[in-house]
C-alpha cells in the first residue's frame, strides 16, 4: 500500500514526491483508498499523524478526475486560522502541478481582500466558520451549492470552540451530493450526532 498503488495522476505523485513523502502514514494508508472511491469518512486522527495529506491527496485527485466546474469546488474548515493557514501551505505544495486554486478565509484578515480572491473563483476554500459565514451573509451571489467535497478537519475542536451552530448552517448551504470527510482526535456526542446529520453512511476509519 505504498502512494504509487493509489493509481494516482502523475501530477499529483510528483507534488507528493517532492514534497519527500516516501510512505503513506497508517491514517494516510487506510483514509485514501475510502476517500477516492467517493465515501463519506469520520477519520480519527491527531495532528502529527499525517491527517491532513490524508485529505488533501484524494481531494486533489477527485477534483482533477471531475469536469471543471464553475464555483467553489471543496471546502474545508478549521477551528483556527493557524490551522487554515498550514493546511493552504499544504494544498498549495501538494497542487502544485495541477491548475486547482486555493483561497483563505480566516478572520483578523481584511474582507477586502478575501472579496478579491474570491472573485477570482478559486477552486478550493480553506476557512474558519465564522469568517465563511460572514461572506455567506455579506455576499449575494455567494454559494456553497457547486461544492464536491467538504472537509471538518479537527472537528472536536471545531465543537469545542463553539462552532456548532455555525457549522449546521453551512451544512444546510451545501448540495446533497457532496462528499463529506470528518477529522477528529475524539468523537463526542454532540460531534456523533452531527456526523449523523452531515455524512452519509460514513466509513469510520481508526488507527
Ligand atoms: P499533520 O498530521 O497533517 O499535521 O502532518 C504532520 C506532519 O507529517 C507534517 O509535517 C506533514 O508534512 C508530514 N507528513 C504527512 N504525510 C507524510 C508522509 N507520508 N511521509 C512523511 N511525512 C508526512
Amino acid at each position: 500500500g505504498g502512494f504509487e498503488s493509489l493509481g494516482l495522476s502523475p501530477n499529483i505523485f510528483r507534488a507528493i514526491k517532492r514534497k519527500g513523502y516516501r510512505v503513506p502514514t497508517p491514517i494516510q494508508r487506510k483514509a485514501m483508498p475510502l476517500v477516492l472511491s467517493g465515501a463519506d469518512v469520520v477519520a480519527m486522527a491527531r495532528t502529527g499523524s499525517g491527517k491532513t495529506a490524508a485529505f488533501l491527496i484524494p481531494m486533489l485527485e477527485r477534483l482533477k478526475q471531475h469536469l471543471p466546474q464553475s464555483g467553489v469546488r471543496a471546502l474545508i474548515l478549521s477551528p483556527t486560522r493557524d490551522l487554515a493557514l498550514q493546511t493552504l501551505k499544504f494544498a498549495k505544495e501538494l497542487g502544485k502541478f495541477t491548475d486547482l486554486r486555493s483561497s483563505l478565509l480566516v478572520g483578523g484578515d481584511s474582507m477586502e481582500s478575501q472579496f478579491e480572491e474570491l472573485a477570482q473563483s478559486p477552486d478550493i476554500i480553506i476557512a474558519t466558520p465564522g469568517r465563511l459565514m460572514h461572506h455567506l451573509s455579506e455576499v449575494d451571489d455567494m454559494s456553497l451549492r457547486t461544492v464536491e467535497y467538504v472537509v471538518f478537519d479537527e472537528a472536536d475542536s471545531l465543537f469545542g470552540m463553539g462552532f456548532a451552530e455555525q457549522l449546521h448552517k453551512i451544512l444546510g448551504e451545501l448540495s446533497e451530493t457532496r462528499q463529506t470527510l470528518l477529522f477528529s482526535a475524539t468523537l463526542p456526542s454532540a460531534l456523533a450526532e452531527f456526523a449523523k446529520a452531515g455524512l452519509r453512511d460514513p466509513q469510520v476509519v481508526r488507527l
